[in-house]
This record gives C-alpha cells, sequence and structure tokens, in this order.
C-alpha cells in the first residue's frame, strides 16, 4: 500500500514548502517512515491568507443553493473514494479500517448536513418604535476568513466539523492539519477541490504549529480561529485570540465521568461503554475515563469490563480482525505507562493489561484499574488512550460531586433504570454532552462541544453556524 507525499494547498494549487522543507510522517503500527509532510514557511503562510481573503469575497457572493451544491458534490467525492482514503487513514493514524472507513462516511454525511443548513441562515425584521416607514432588519452574514487547527485522532472529522460549518455559512477557510495525520486531510481537501470549490476557499498547511498559530491568529485577514486539542494549548491560543479580539471556537479536553447506579442494565453498561472505551484506542475526547460504579455492582463490573478488553484483537489496523490499533505516537505509550505506574503505586489494582505490547510500534493493551483512588494521575488528568479507571460510589450525590469535582466539562455517560436517577443525572452532570443508558451518538445535528474548561462553541447542530456568522442591524428611513 503506497502512501503519497503532501503536499501545501494554497490558492487552489499543491505546492511545496517556498523553502523546500518537510517533515517525517510515521506509521503508528511500525514506526517506520512512510512519506513525508511539506512545512509550511511564513511566505507560504502569507500567500494561503491573501488567496483565503480572495476566496472569501467569491464564495460569500454565491448563493447559498450554490454553495450548497458544490458542498454536496464533495461529500459524493469522498463517500466515492473512501475505499481508497481509509487505508491511508489508517496507516497514518493506526485506527482499524472500519473505524477509518466510518470516519470517512461520518464525515460526507456532515458535509451533506451542514450544506442544507446553510440554506436556512434566516434574517429578521423587526418592526420601528418610532414610525412604520422605517424598515429594520436584522441580518447574518458570514464572519470572514477562517483559520482552523485540527488534530490527529479523527484526521478527517476533525476538518469537517468546522470547515461544514463555515463553507456553509460563506466563510473561507485555512486548516493548520496534523502533521502526523496529513494525507487524509488532503484527501479530503481534494474532494472540495474536484467538487469546484473556488479557488482561495479553502487552504490546508502544515508545519510548526505554534509558528503557525503565532502568524495566523493575530493576521489582520483571519477574523475567526476555531482549534480542537489540549486544554492547555487551547487555552494559550484563545488567549492569542483574545488579544486581537478574535472570535473562537474551542473543542478541548474532557476526562468524561461515567455513572453506573446501582438499578443500571450491567449487560448493557459493559457493551456500549467497552466498545466507547477502547474506541481508537482510547484517543477520543468524549472516551468515558472515570468510571463510577455503585458499590454493589462493582466487582461484577470490573470483572465483565476486563473480560470485554481482554477479548480485543490489538494489531495493525490494515490487519481484517483488529479490533484495537496502536497509540498515535510515542508519547502517547509514554503516558499510558506513567498512568498505569502512578496508580498503582497509589494503590489501584490491576486488572488487566498494564504493559506495552512487545512488538515494534505504539501498542499499549487495553487496561483496567480498579480502586482508583482521588488522586491517581489518571483520574485527574485526561488518559487520552485505553485506561479503564475505575473506582466505587454508594450514595448518587458522592457520584455527581465526583463527576462535577474537575475543571473538565465535555461528556459524560450515565447508566440507570430508574427515572429520578437519569432526572438527576441530567440537571446535575456538568457536560457539554450527556448519554443516559446508551454509547455516544454525537451527530451533525446535535451540539458538540463542552462546557467549563472542555471548550467554547459547539460544533454541531443549528448552534453551530452561529460561530460563524456576524449578527448585523440595518435601518433605513424611507425618506
Ligand atoms: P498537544 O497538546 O501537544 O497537541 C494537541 C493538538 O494541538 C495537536 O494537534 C497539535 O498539533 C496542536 N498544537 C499544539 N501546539 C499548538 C500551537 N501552539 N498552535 C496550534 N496548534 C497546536 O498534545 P498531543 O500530544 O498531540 O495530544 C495529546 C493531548 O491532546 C491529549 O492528552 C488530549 O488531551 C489532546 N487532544 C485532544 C483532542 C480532542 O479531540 N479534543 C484531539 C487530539 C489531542
Amino acid at each position: 500500500m503506497s502512501y503519497p507525499d503532501v503536499q501545501l494547498f494554497i490558492d487552489g494549487k499543491w505546492l511545496d514548502a517556498a523553502d523546500g522543507k518537510t517533515i517525517s510522517v510515521l506509521n503508528p503500527a511500525t514506526g517506520a517512515e512512510i512519506g513525508r509532510v511539506a512545512h509550511a514557511a511564513v511566505a507560504d503562510l502569507e500567500r494561503t491568507v491573501i488567496a483565503a481573503k480572495r476566496g472569501f469575497e467569491t464564495w460569500r457572493e454565491l448563493p447559498a443553493i450554490e454553495r450548497n451544491i458544490v458542498m454536496r458534490n464533495a461529500a459524493k467525492i469522498l463517500r466515492e473514494r473512501m475505499p481508497d482514503i481509509a487505508p491511508l487513514l489508517t496507516l497514518e493514524q493506526g485506527k482499524p479500517l472500519s473505524e477509518a472507513k466510518g470516519e470517512i462516511l461520518a464525515a460526507a454525511d456532515m458535509i451533506d448536513w451542514f450544506a442544507d443548513e446553510g440554506l436556512r441562515i434566516y434574517g429578521r425584521v423587526v418592526p420601528s418604535r418610532f414610525n412604520n416607514s422605517t424598515r429594520q432588519v436584522v441580518v447574518r452574514d458570514p464572519v470572514g476568513p477562517v483559520a482552523a487547527f485540527t488534530p490527529w485522532n479523527f484526521p478527517i472529522n476533525q476538518i469537517v466539523r468546522k470547515l461544514g460549518a463555515a463553507l456553509a455559512c460563506g466563510c473561507s477557510m485555512i486548516v493548520k492539519a496534523p502533521e502526523e495525520t496529513p494525507a487524509s486531510p488532503a484527501a479530503l481537501v481534494s474532494a472540495f477541490a474536484d467538487a469546484g470549490l473556488p479557488q482561495g476557499v479553502l487552504g490546508l498547511v502544515f508545519g510548526n504549529p505554534s509558528e503557525i498559530s503565532n502568524y495566523l491568529i493575530p493576521h489582520p485577514i483571519i477574523r475567526k480561529v476555531t482549534f480542537t486539542g489540549s486544554t492547555p494549548i487551547g487555552k494559550q491560543l484563545a488567549a492569542l485570540a483574545g488579544q486581537h479580539l478574535k472570535r473562537v471556537t474551542m473543542e478541548l479536553g474532557g476526562h468524561a465521568p461515567v455513572i453506573i447506579c446501582e438499578d443500571a442494565d450491567v449487560g448493557l453498561a459493559v457493551k456500549s461503554i467497552g466498545a466507547a472505551k477502547f474506541r481508537n484506542a482510547g484517543q477520543v475526547c468524549i472516551s468515558p475515563t472515570r468510571f463510577l460504579v455503585h458499590e454493589s455492582i462493582k466487582n461484577e463490573f470490573v470483572t465483565a469490563i476486563a473480560e470485554y478488553g481482554a477479548g480485543l484483537r490489538v494489531g495493525d489496523g490494515l490487519e481484517p480482525n483488529t479490533k484495537m490499533g496502536p497509540l498515535a505516537n510515542e508519547r502517547r505509550v509514554t503516558a499510558m505507562e506513567d498512568f498505569t505506574h502512578d496508580a498503582i503505586s497509589k494503590g489501584a489494582t490491576l486488572e488487566l493489561g498494564g504493559q506495552r505490547l512487545d512488538r515494534e510500534g505504539y501498542f499499549w493493551q487495553p487496561t483496567v484499574l480498579s480502586e482508583v483512588p482521588l488522586d491517581a494521575k489518571v483520574f485527574n488528568d485526561e488518559p487520552f488512550g485505553p485506561i479503564a479507571a475505575i473506582r466505587g460510589f454508594s450514595a448518587i450525590d458522592e457520584a455527581i460531586a465526583e463527576s462535577n469535582r474537575l475543571p473538565f466539562g465535555l461528556s459524560g455517560y450515565a447508566f440507570t433504570r430508574s427515572l429520578k436517577n437519569a432526572d438527576i443525572l441530567g440537571r446535575k452532570m456538568e457536560v457539554g454532552m450527556l448519554w443516559i443508558n446508551m454509547q455516544a451518538m454525537p451527530s451533525a445535528e446535535l451540539p458538540f462541544g463542552g462546557i467549563k474548561e472542555s471548550g467554547i462553541g459547539t460544533e454541531g447542530g443549528s448552534e453551530a453556524m452561529e460561530a460563524y456568522l456576524n449578527v448585523r442591524s440595518i435601518a433605513t428611513a424611507n425618506v
């Protein structure tokens, strides 16, 4: 399977960096270099910004229905090319091929949904309080060229959540996509270019993340910043955007509580939460991470989730039976070692895994820890890996207090057969997205985002459009 070297996409053309610099791309299943990606210099960034300004002027003037046609065409091309793109995504990111295929198809659906939402951006007519002949209208129009920074865990989807809404609103966008996984974002951009997206509307760059964000965020042409990644980096970028009063959307880290009440269907909890825990090797911002299980069913749950994890076949994502692939890079393996050793040294019990796989690549065993003390790192910092950390509780208030203890508030899960418990959990768990008695099912039409230090704004639902629109009023006197 051949992997392409990836170039920058500037003003409708695929180009090497002005200074010819490139970065190595590794296969996480082997650690071997599979290709190179262009490393943008300042001259490349400036050309991309100028193109985004021109692209914006063209794109915003198109009727919404014409933008809709281009976007739907891109979604169609993406679906058609899915069989060729999915193996590239697996090669560079590690996830099983079935997950890569699912990601691409979900992205195509999301593009369609945002394209249609773009047909429904309405204004208002507001009666004048002074006289009936003054016409007052409220209009919503595109905010302008956007700088987007996206991570490696869902290389296509994380772009589409931003790009779909931005394009549907009439904005242009420069994407700084992940250097670790550049080929699948490039394939996404190609789908849009081949669908007829005008030159300059979409730019794609790679390079040194902080150099690029320090250049793009303050740039006067850029009107909006959107980032998905860790909370510490999100704070830095939001602070920089704040200095220049740029609007931001921040989709940041979480540490999802899972509250399993004494009246829960344990079988359902294990099945749905087990799949969610080990999906993409736990490298998912909404991955369940802090398991709070009622003491009366804790042992039953621990045994069952450990059995679930033990049954997963871990291996190269391109092999047909693989259920969990490698971690994205060596940093994540080191982090898993650190989380596991720290928890055990503080009194946690290792129920499953806890080791690197004895083979090349960045593989970590599905890991289950029980009796995890509250001061263990894994109960405080986002693990972002295949570790289920479990502790018991006696009263629901205690579980809710623990669920809300951390500064994060992205996603949460709960299992109960009681309507009363479901109602209390729904009202009191401080998370942006809560799933009760089910696995996470984020879709284009539901808001996707966090509260507290998990972010600002949302990347789903009609609410996602607000991030890319200005609201203005125009009053006209009939003279
Ligand atoms: P990191 O914090 O170094 O980077 C996270 C992302 O931000 C990467 O895509 C990186 O390229 C980008 N980035 C880093 N510095 C930047 C800067 N100055 N300007 C612009 N972009 C910048 O972490 P990492 O080791 O790549 O990933 C591990 C952590 O990141 C995880 O623990 C998790 O919390 C977080 N993460 C979250 C998501 C998510 O979906 N919310 C996705 C990937 C990573």
